[in-house]
């Protein structure tokens, strides 16, 4: 068989511990045989990173912007404790924030449905896609413990020098303070990145915030996606057959509750925070969810949703076989591969994408599973390792081709 052959190439961040090595496993057993791999790679390891004083982070956030897709290892994002495990020269920043700093997008994280996994709300036949605002608000706040009485003022000083004055709080006693902001032009972008999603993945949109309690905070998000959806996607939505809402977001929790799923649900930093763990546990657990970083511009970096699964790592150097799931990093591939394949016009890569998507649901279908998804399906299913896993979907994959 020949392999299939890649026009462009795809920005590749390896990264660290089990995932790592899961890394090169998925490229060996699923990737390398089938598929002639066309990679930008940049090794995202916490020793590299350290060694190019982050600069390989950097690199690799402005390749996606060149090349448009791109796909990531789970990375370590150094703590004091790694600072000396991996002596580092600098306690390096998330390599995520440094990425969606530069990209300046929304992360969209869908549950992947499961053969003999059933959601813990019955109802939800569809997987229901967090759209999380990754800039502002509670993450960049500015808090103050107050020890006594005394008046809380916001006060905003103009470039021009004039000024803005309003009293937040006669305290009467200690309390506490808390200040936090957003910009017209971040809150633009992840409503333009929302709608082109919605439109790029055929489903409905709906953003849901608290703008009856923040009249102008929140009232500037439902306002920026309103004008925006009708001077600009109106016409394409209805043309594509999905529609835009907004509702409160708590008339939005008892719908989504009572609803089938399918949606894209947009919310604000820390409300997409909280729903987003919601969201995964209630469909089974963080290795069976996919993640995509999609800016306006149309770069689209995928990712696995869980960390380096460190314990795992620590046992696996031990000589243990872990059984430690890989299938959130083998969507974060495929979806690499199919959005390569529809910005290329490459019909054989989407249909490889497809086919090894369907591979692995049939292994899970069997009951060939890791230890984590042995534990939620009513079948107990006994655990394989990771590398007995991936040789199922290896051998599936190689029927479908
Ligand atoms: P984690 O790596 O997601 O693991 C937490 C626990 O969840 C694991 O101990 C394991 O539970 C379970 N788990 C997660 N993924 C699994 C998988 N694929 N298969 C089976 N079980 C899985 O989170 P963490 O331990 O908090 O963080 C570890 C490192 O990852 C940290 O250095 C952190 O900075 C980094 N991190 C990176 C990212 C990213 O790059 N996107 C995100 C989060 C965290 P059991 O031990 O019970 O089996
Ligand atoms: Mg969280």
């Amino acid at each position: 068989m020949d392999k299939i052959r890649m026009q462009t190439p795809i920005v590749e961040m390896d990264g660290d511990e089990m995932t790592r090595v899961l890394w090169a496993l998925i490229k060996r057993e699923l990737l390398e045989p089938f598929v002639e791999l066309n990679t930008e790679y940049y090794d995202l390891h916490l020793n590299n990173r350290d060694a190019t004083d982050d600069r390989v982070t950097v690199e690799a956030a402005e390749a996606i912007r060149r090349l448009r897709v791109g796909v990531k290892c789970a990375t370590i994002t150094p703590n004091e404790q790694r600072m000396s495990e991996y002596s580092l020269k600098q306690m390096w920043r998330s390599p995520n924030g440094t990425i969606r700093a530069i990209l300046d997008g929304t992360v969209f994280r869908t549950p992947i449905p499961c053969p003999g996994l059933r959601p813990f709300i019955p109802g939800w036949t569809e997987p229901i896609t967090v759209a999380r605002h990754s800039y502002g608000d509670l993450y960049k706040d500015t808090e103050l413990r107050v020890t006594g009485p005394g008046k809380a003022e916001l006060l905003f000083t103009g470039a021009d020098g004039t000024t803005m004055r309003e009293t937040v709080y006669d305290f009467e006693g200690p309390g506490v303070l808390q200040g936090c902001f957003n910009k017209d032009s971040s809150i633009e972008n992840f409503a333009r990145s929302c709608f082109e999603y919605a439109l790029s993945e055929g489903r409905d949109l709906w953003f849901s915030a608290k703008d009856t309690i923040m009249k102008q905070y929140d009232g500037l998000f439902k306002q920026t996606f309103q004008r925006l959806y009708d001077e600009e996607y109106r016409e394409r939505f209805q043309a594509a057959g999905i529609t835009y809402f907004y509702t409160l977001i708590d008339d939005a929790v008892a719908r989504i509750v009572r609803s089938n799923g399918g949606m894209i649900w947009a919310l604000k930093n820390y409300d997409g925070d909280v729903m987003s763990d919601m969201i995964s546990t209630a469909f089974g657990s963080l290795a069976m969810m996919t993640s995509v970083l999609v800016n306006a511009e149309g770069c689209y970096e995928y990712e696995a949703a869980h960390g380096t699964v460190t314990q795992h790592y620590y046992r696996w150097l031990r000589g243990e076989h872990t059984s430690t799931n890989p299938v959130a990093t083998i969507y974060a591939w495929t979806g690499a591969l199919r959005k390569r394949g529809e910005l290329d016009g490459n019909e054989a890569l989407c249909s490889f994408a497809d086919k090894l998507e369907r591979s692995v649901l049939d292994t899970i279908a069997d009951g060939t599973v890791t230890g984590d998804l042995a534990v939620l399906m009513d079948s107990h299913p006994a655990p394989v390792d990771s590398e007995t896993f991936i040789g199922a979907i290896r051998e599936k994959l190689e029927a479908s081709l």
